[in-house]
């Protein structure tokens, strides 16, 4: 190996950063990812073979297939065949038949945004380091925020995602109704907790116990038959964890639950929260965006008596990863959630915090990326119906998938669903228990092997005990006869003769 040059070096970096080599190449990515996006609608190979929603590559294989050690300097080879690689080793969220996990097959827009944001990286945090972002932000905040019915008052911070979310909506519940000022002062042995559906998303206890609320900080409230709150069931619950010596200082309701998409009764829960003066936190991650179009709005109605919401764009806005909304009715609460000062970053004191033009002092996030891009850029140009249509549509879909499945007698629907998360079973003759348990998850193994189609399992709380095949229709391009291609290719595996044992 011939000494370093540190010439040499200079030439590269150089080279690294021209912009006519940048030209080149991007003219040469966006085709390939325009042609990856036309095969991947269209579920075929440009030669018309059938596409795999995902690499059938387990975890090891797929590793092997990405040894090599990194050369000491440029190749020469062109970006554009490496991203050939990364996108058959990908999961195809284009692809019709994706109808697994709650994220969306992204604009191809927003994706454009999101390439010119990596390049002009302004880290947000403080207004000198994204004037645009920031002033985006804000709009994009305020119309959401007028979407959900909330007043002049609201205001919001995007964040990473909707279990930071959730983080932060928590924090500012706790300082503004924990009766003391937990976050300067720790809990001092007072046993904090909130009132939440055992449907809840993970991210809500997770949150309590990165408060150092503990384990015992979430007390369950009991779920009806299609596991919505039972809003009755309230009382009751805040009596059990005050009788266990807890303060309860909010409820947090799911408008859409994660592994069924119910929506809790918020109506009910507010006017509950009002006459206790607790804080109500709506976590509608995936379906606050219900408030969007005239069909569904009524499955959030109440969300704007809530004191905070919060809602991914990555999830129903058709937004890439990730971008999430955490809007609080009343807007200087957004402040409460992080009351620490950094000085090097923030000048002054207190009066810091009307600044709303410095984000950071509102977010878990210190630099964070140009968030507001993708769903500014999205509403301006292709306007506010779409999203509304998209939403009225998917949640249709769902009815219309459900009924498909009520009206085959060898397939089960877990619960009606609320939105367009479909939780259904197979139900051959004779198996119940642990075996139908075991038979579900056969059948979505083989139909992943087989790169047909992409969905997931989730095992379900009583009535429904068990393991229920999950599908969400999030996929715009999603039809009902890929729906109907679904029960097909779940019947022809559940017929397919076992494997043998390994
Ligand atoms: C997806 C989801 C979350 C988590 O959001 P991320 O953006 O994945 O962090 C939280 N709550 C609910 C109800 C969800 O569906």
């Amino acid at each position: 190996m011939s000494p370093r040059d540190p010439h040499d070096a200079g030439d590269a970096i150089a080279r690294a950063f021209d912009a006519e080599a940048f030209r080149r190449e991007g003219r040469r990515v966006v085709d390939l990812l325009a042609d990856h996006l036309a095969a991947a609608q269209a579920g075929r190979t440009p030669s018309g073979a059938a596409l795999p929603v995902l690499p059938p590559i387990p975890p090891e294989a797929m590793l092997a297939r990405w040894r090599g050690d990194f050369p000491e300097g440029p190749t020469g080879g062109g970006l554009d065949a490496l991203l050939a690689r990364v996108i058959a080793d990908s999961t195809q969220l284009h692809h019709p038949h994706f109808v697994g996990h709650q994220v969306t097959a992204p604009l191809p827009l927003a994706a454009l945004c999101e390439l010119a944001a990596a390049l002009l990286n302004n880290g947000m945090a403080i207004y000198e380091m994204g004037p645009a972002a920031t002033v985006m932000e804000r709009r994009v905040l305020g119309w959401m925020a007028a979407q959900l019915g909330f007043g002049d008052g609201a205001a919001g911070v995007l964040t990473s995602g909707g279990s930071a979310g959730n983080l932060t909506a928590l924090l500012a519940a706790r300082q503004a109704r924990a009766g003391f000022d937990a976050w300067s002062d720790g809990t001092a042995g007072v046993r904090l907790a909130v009132l939440a559906p055992a449907s809840s998303h993970y991210s809500v206890a997770r949150s309590l116990q990165v408060m150092g609320l503990g384990a015992g900080a979430v007390e369950p409230v009991p779920l009806d038959g299609r596991l919505r709150l039972r809003a009755e069931a309230l009382p009751g619950a805040l009596a059990r964890a005050r009788d266990a010596g807890k303060r309860v200082f909010a409820v947090v309701a799911n408008a859409g639950s994660t592994a069924t998409g119910s929506f809790d009764p918020l109506d009910a829960i507010a006017a509950f929260c009002a006459r206790e003066g607790l804080w109500l936190h709506v976590d509608g991650a995936h379906g606050a965006a219900a408030a969007l179009a005239p069909e569904t709005r009524a499955l959030v109605a109440g969300i704007e008596h809530a004191d905070s919401v919060v809602w991914d764009a990555h999830k129903m806005m058709l937004m890439p990863a990730l971008v999430s909304a955490v809007l609080f009715r009343e807007g200087r609460r957004s402040a409460e959630a992080f009351a620490q000062e950094a000085s090097y970053l923030f000048q002054g004191d207190a009066a810091a915090r009307d600044e709303w033009w410095n984000v950071g002092l509102r977010t878990l996030e210190c630099t964070k990326r140009m968030l507001s891009l993708n769903l500014y850029a999205s509403l301006s140009l292709l306007g506010t119906r779409l999203f509304a249509d998209y939403v009225a549509r998917s949640f249709a879909l769902g009815a219309r998938f459900a009924a498909m499945v009520e009206a085959s007698p060898d397939f089960e629907l877990a619960v009606a669903p609320d939105c367009n998360i479909v939780c259904f079973r197979h139900r051959p003759r004779d198996c119940a228990g642990a075996a139908l348990d075991a038979h579900q998850e056969r059948l979505r193994a083989r139909v992943l092997e087989s790169g047909a189609f992409y969905l997931v399992q989730t095992r379900l709380p009583a009535p429904l005990a068990g393991v229920w095949l999950r599908t969400t229709l999030i996929n715009p391009a999603t039809s009902e006869a890929d729906l109907e291609a679904l029960l097909c290719a779940l019947r022809d595996a559940a017929r397919a003769p076992a494997s043998p044992a390994p």
